[in-house]
C-alpha cells in the first residue's frame, strides 16, 4: 500500500501528518528529534515554536485573527491543541510553547497510522506515494543541497534572530508597570518605561555593541517583520521609539504622561516564570546583551533564560517552483510545506502544512484537492507565493493586502476588514463543503 512520507515534524509537518492520517493513509513522519536538533530548536518535542510564543491578535479584523479563524474552520490539529496551553497576553493568542510541543508530541504518538521515525534525512526519498518536505527554515546543509538539486536552483537563504528571555524573579518589578496597550484585554505585559536620556543611551549601546559576525557566504537579508533590534536602531535614532518601543497607549497610571519609549516584556510560559523582551531579536554577542539589557530599569540583576541569537533561514524560490497546492512543478507528488515553501510565520506554516496534508491524503485515494478561493487567507497566501516576482522573492506572511479588492463604502478601516474577513470565512466554508473535508 502507498504511504505518505513527511520529512520534518515541526509546525507544518505535524499538521500535515494529522490531516493526512484523517484520510486513512499511513504516514511515515521523519524528524531529527528527539535525538538530534537543528541549530535553533531547544526541546526534544515536535511542533516547537522556536522563538516568540505568540500567534498574534485573535481579532477577526487582523491578518493573524483571520488566519486563526480559517484554521479553526479547517479543523487544525495545531490550533485546536494550542487553545489548551493559552497564557495571558492581552488581545493576542499566546501559549506555553514548550508544554504545548510536549503535548502535541504525545498526541501524534497516539495515532496508530503515523509512524514516527527519528532520522536526519539527507535526501528526498523516492516513493510511490506523496512526499511532503517540511524541514523548515533551519534545514540541514545536506538536505538543502538535495532540495536545490530538485528545484534546479540554489536555495535562497538569509539570517534572522531571536529575542532574549529573562526570569521574572530576577527583575525589580517596582520599577516596571503592568499594562496592555490602550488597556485592551488584561494588563498582561510588564513594561519598562524609559525617559529620553535612557532611550538614547540604549540606542547608542545597541549601535556600538559587538555583534556576531556574518560569515563570508552569508547574505545580510533579514525578515522585515522580525528585524534585529540593532538593525532597526541603525535606521535612525528614533526608529525604535516609533517601532517596537513605541510608548503610545502605555501609561503607568491613568493620569500619567506617555513615556518617551517603553520596552515590553511578554509572558513566555504558563507558570509566569519567564518573559521575552518584545521586539528584541538580536545578533549582539551574549556578553553584550547582558551588559546592555541589564542597564534597563528593573533589569539590573536580570537572569537570562535565553539570549537572542543568529540563525539561518532557508526557503525555496516558490514562484518558479510551486504549482497546485504547494506542489513541485517538476514532480507534483512532492510537496513543500511550512517556512521552506516560501510562507513566513507560525500560522502560515501551519496553514501550508494543513493544505499539503489534505491534498496528499486525497491524492493517495486517487482524488485531488482544489486550491482554496483567493478570497480566503489560505487561498490568497498560496496564490501570492506562486505568483510573486521571482527575482527577489522573500517569504511572505498573510495580510489583508493579499485578498482581492472588495468595494465597501462608508465604513472604518476596521469595519471594512471585518467584512472582508467574514466574506473569507463564508467562502472557505463553501469550499470545505465542496471538497468534502
Ligand atoms: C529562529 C527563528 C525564529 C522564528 N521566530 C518566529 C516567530 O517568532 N514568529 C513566527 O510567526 N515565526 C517565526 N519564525 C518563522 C517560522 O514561523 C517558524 O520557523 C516555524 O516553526 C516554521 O515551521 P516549519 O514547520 O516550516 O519548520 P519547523 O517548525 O522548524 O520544523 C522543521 C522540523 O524539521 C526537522 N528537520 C530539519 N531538518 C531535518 C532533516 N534533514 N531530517 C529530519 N528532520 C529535519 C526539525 O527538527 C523540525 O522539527 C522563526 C524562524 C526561525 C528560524
Amino acid at each position: 500500500m502507498k504511504k505518505i512520507t513527511i520529512i520534518g515534524a515541526g509546525l507544518a509537518g505535524i499538521e500535515a501528518a494529522w490531516q493526512a492520517s484523517k484520510s486513512g493513509a499511513e504516514v511515515d513522519l521523519y524528524d531529527l528529534k528527539p535525538e538530534g536538533r537543528t541549530i535553533g530548536h531547544e526541546s526534544p518535542f515536535l511542533g516547537e515554536m522556536i522563538c516568540s510564543n505568540s500567534f498574534g491578535s485573535s481579532s477577526l479584523s487582523t491578518s493573524a485573527g483571520l488566519l486563526q479563524e480559517e484554521l479553526k474552520h479547517l479543523d487544525s490539529f495545531f490550533l485546536k491543541n494550542s487553545q489548551k496551553f493559552r497564557v495571558p497576553a492581552g488581545n493576542s493568542f499566546s501559549v506555553d510553547r514548550i508544554r504545548l510541543a510536549e503535548h502535541l508530541t504525545e498526541e501524534i504518538k497516539k495515532i496508530p497510522s503515523i509512524n514516527l521515525i527519528c532520522k536526519d534525512v539527507d535526501h528526498i526519498p523516492e516513493s510511490e506515494g506523496p512526499v511532503i518536505i517540511a524541514t523548515g527554515p533551519l534545514t540541514s546543509e545536506k538536505m538543502s543541497e538535495k532540495i536545490s538539486d530538485h528545484t534546479g536552483r540554489k536555495n535562497l537563504f538569509f539570517y534572522d534572530s531571536t529575542s532574549p528571555i529573562v526570569n521574572l524573579e530576577s527583575l525589580d518589578t517596582e520599577k516596571l508597570f503592568w499594562a496592555s496597550r490602550y488597556d485592551k484585554g488584561d494588563a498582561d505585559f510588564l513594561n519598562i518605561p524609559l525617559n529620553e536620556e535612557q532611550y538614547h543611551e540604549l540606542v547608542d549601546d545597541l549601535l556600538n555593541a559587538e555583534k556576531v559576525k556574518l560569515k563570508d557566504f552569508e547574505d545580510k537579508k533579514f525578515f522585515e517583520a522580525c528585524l534585529p533590534v540593532e538593525e532597526i536602531a541603525s535606521r535612525g535614532k528614533e526608529s525604535l521609539a516609533f517601532g517596537p518601543l513605541k510608548p503610545v497607549g502605555l501609561k503607568s497610571n491613568p493620569e500619567g504622561d506617555d513615556h518617551y519609549a517603553v520596552v515590553q516584556l511578554r509572558q513566555d510560559d504558563a507558570s509566569k516564570k519567564f518573559f521575552q523582551l518584545v521586539g528584541f531579536q538580536t545578533r549582539l554577542k551574549w556578553g553584550e546583551q547582558k551588559r546592555i539589557f541589564r542597564k534597563l530599569p528593573g533589569l539590573e540583576n536580570a537572569e537570562f533564560e535565553r539570549f537572542g541569537r543568529m540563525h539561518r533561514n532557508s526557503y525555496i524560490n516558490a514562484p518558479v517552483i510551486i504549482t497546485g497546492v504547494y506542489q513541485s512543478q517538476k514532480d507534483p507528488g512532492i510537496y513543500f510545506a511550512g517556512q521552506l515553501s516560501g510562507v513566513e510565520g507560525y500560522l502560515e506554516s501551519i496553514c501550508s502544512g494543513l493544505l499539503c496534508g489534505l491534498s496528499a491524503g486525497k491524492k493517495i485515494n486517487g482524488n485531488s484537492l482544489s486550491e482554496p478561493p483567493d478570497s480566503t487567507a489560505s487561498g490568497a497566501l498560496l496564490k501570492y507565493i506562486k505568483g510573486a516576482g521571482w527575482a527577489d522573492f522573500k517569504p511572505s506572511k498573510f495580510s489583508f493586502g493579499l485578498l482581492p479588492e472588495m468595494k465597501v463604502r462608508g465604513k472604518s478601516k476596521r469595519e471594512k476588514k471585518l467584512i472582508r474577513a467574514e466574506n473569507a470565512i463564508k467562502n472557505l466554508e463553501e469550499w470545505i463543503k465542496k471538497e468534502g473535508i
